[in-house]
């Protein structure tokens, strides 16, 4: 039985708008573009359209990571860096008008700067033709520790401070799951690694908001939740993004557990407490998710 007949009745997707779906859905293809949105196949896209928001994944569809949960292709070797991509990128987000712009990027550990500059220059030929769009940047680590420890941070540091002097309105940057299942979960990425990428954001963008966000339903316990988010408070993290994993096939791992909404809005109340500035939480919730609005 796929996984999607098993969805219990609150994972629902919206009733999206037609027209902005098909709009976006046309652009994409004809520029050759790869978002989160379609490859992902989001509930929430018929709404985040219409509101004009898209998230863009950059690099090509195939990472040289292979994390558990993701539904982008892995394996085959990544192709050669499309220096074109940019200039496509702007022309669609021209095209649709769009008003803020997620831009991701699929991990690319095969490059001398882990795709950094991917974020930077799509960022400038957005700003040639929309100066006005809001792009926020949802990153992979950037971790190039083959090097060692120290060079690895080192390196890690100077990539994120390049995406950063690109002045984005938030840096993103999801820790996807708990302590206790990062192993499981995510491939090549570490928890602390990534906690000391939000703080090195804080650090060198002390003006920037930073944000990440946690899967929930892959076996972790609402304390382990908790714990998580304390951690994210302590490097400053101050948005928040929880969403239900959904299974995107039977050769992804499976979903341990169906949080409730109310779950999801007891988390929401602790993580407030704790200090989060803005908090998403719910189950169709995406690290995206209504991301420009205050
Ligand atoms: Fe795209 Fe994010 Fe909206 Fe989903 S929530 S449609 S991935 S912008
Ligand atoms: Fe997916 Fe990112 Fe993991 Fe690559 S690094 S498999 S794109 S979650």
């Amino acid at each position: 039985i796929p996984p999607r007949e098993r969805l219990p009745a609150w994972i629902r997707s919206p009733i999206g708008n037609a027209t902005a779906l098909e709009a976006v859905q046309g652009v994409v293809k004809q520029q050759r573009l790869h978002t989160i949105c379609e490859e992902g196949r989001c509930p929430n896209r018929g709404e985040c359209y219409a509101a004009g928001t898209a998230t863009f994944l950059l690099g090509g569809p195939i990472c040289t990571r292979s994390c558990a949960f993701c539904q982008v292709d892995k394996g085959a070797p990544p192709a050669a860096v499309d220096d074109d991509e940019p200039e496509r990128v702007a022309q669609a987000v021209d095209t649709l008008q769009l008003r803020y712009v997620v831009l991701t990027a699929v991990a690319r550990d095969d490059l001398d700067d882990h795709g950094a500059s991917l974020f930077t220059r799509t960022m400038a030929a957005i700003r040639r033709r929309r100066p006005e769009v809001a792009i926020e940047v949802l990153t992979p680590d950037f971790w190039g520790g083959r090097q060692g420890e120290e060079e690895g941070r080192a390196a890690q540091r100077t990539r994120l401070a390049a995406v950063l002097a690109a002045e984005p309105v938030c840096f993103n940057h999801n820790l996807e799951t708990v302590e206790r299942l990062q192993g499981e979960v995510r491939r090549g990425a570490t928890y602390r690694r990534s906690l000391e990428l939000l703080a090195a954001a804080r650090e060198l963008a002390p003006a920037l908001p930073t944000k990440s966000g946690l899967m929930l339903g892959l076996g972790e316990s609402f304390a382990d939740v908790v714990a998580c988010l304390g951690d994210l408070r302590d490097v400053g993290c101050q948005r928040l993004t929880l969403g239900q994993y959904l299974r995107p096939s039977l050769a992804h791992i499976p979903v341990a557990r169906y949080w409730r909404p109310e779950e999801f809005d007891a988390l929401a109340g602790i993580a407030r407490e704790l200090g989060f500035t803005q908090v998403r939480s719910g189950p169709l919730v995406r690290s995206s998710y209504h991301a420009g609005e205050a």
